[in-house]
């Protein structure tokens, strides 16, 4: 047998299966696009590598939103990853929808919402596959999306979501940090309106659709409560979230044991913190 036949006989298998590599690896993305293609039809891969994908409607906005994504993610890994938990998926998945009302269709189609729910949405995670879906032109639900696939990924597979509080409370504080502002810009609240927070009546809504009957208001009181256990509770805060990943027993129990909130200088302290920002 030639050299040069031995050479192809042993080489061609790597070959092959380098290839198919190549080939399930490149096709993620592509799948991504043909997923989101009913509802969004001029679709394109405009990212492709190990730890991003960005589907958008064209190649210079999926180059923006992954300059955008790259750096917040850097900052929450690094500054927040004992807060917020590590992520399960090393890829992070973004489609950039040119609208609204089609990231509202794609959601409501993947994710079975209905219309009443589907039509709430500005943005949306999809955690059992470490996407998430944002409009063009909105770079602060980028952020925000990006604060619940860090927390969503990073949760037990068996444990549900997150509380809606804790949830919307971290995504909105976090919104705001922006790793490329000069100085940097850190994690924060800013001015509030509202009067007190019912923290017994906010930390037992347990379920997203009950949080979003009274959104506005249940929004506000997350960021504060949030706001007030990042800057005064920190470790407190951080113990909390590790064990709402674990477990989904008994949460409200769970807030008292670790924060004494029924006690007199935590309701005093809270209050003063939100009449403070008003
Ligand atoms: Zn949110």
């Amino acid at each position: 047998m030639s050299t040069g036949v031995r050479v192809a006989l042993v080489a061609l298998p790597f070959a092959a299966v380098f290839l198919v590599l190549r080939w399930i690896g490149g096709g993620e993305a592509e799948r991504w696009r043909e997923r989101v293609e009913p509802h969004f039809r001029d679709a394109v891969v405009g990212v492709d590598e190990d730890a991003l994908i960005v589907v958008a409607e064209d190649v210079a906005t999926a180059r923006e939103a992954e300059a955008r994504v790259r750096g917040f993610r850097d900052a929450l890994e690094a500054g927040y990853k004992d807060l917020l938990g590590v992520p399960r998926f090393e890829r992070m998945v973004v489609v950039v929808f040119p609208d609204v009302a089609s990231l509202q269709a794609y959601a409501g189609a993947a994710a079975r919402l209905d219309r009443g729910a589907a039509g709430n949405l500005h943005g949306y995670t999809d955690p059992l596959h470490g996407a998430v879906f944002v409009p063009r032109d909105a770079i602060d639900v980028l952020r925000h999306e990006t604060v619940h696939w860090f927390m969503e990924t990073a949760r037990d597979v068996t444990v549900p979501s997150h509380s809606p509080w804790l949830s919307e409370g971290l995504a909105q504080l976090f919104e705001t940090l922006d790793p490329d502002a000069v100085p940097p810009r850190p994690p924060g609240i800013g001015r509030l309106l509202l009067d007190g927070l019912d923290v017994d009546r906010l930390i037992r809504i347990e379920d997203y659709g009950e949080f979003l009957l009274d959104g506005p208001r249940n929004y506000e009181e997350a960021l504060a409560l949030c706001g007030f256990l990042f800057e005064r509770r920190r470790e407190g805060l951080q113990e909390y979230v590790k064990a709402e990943r674990r477990t989904a027993s008994s949460r409200p129990l769970l807030f008292e044991d670790i924060f004494g909130a029924r006690g007199e200088p935590f309701r005093r302290e809270l209050a003063e913190f939100v009449a403070r920002r008003r």
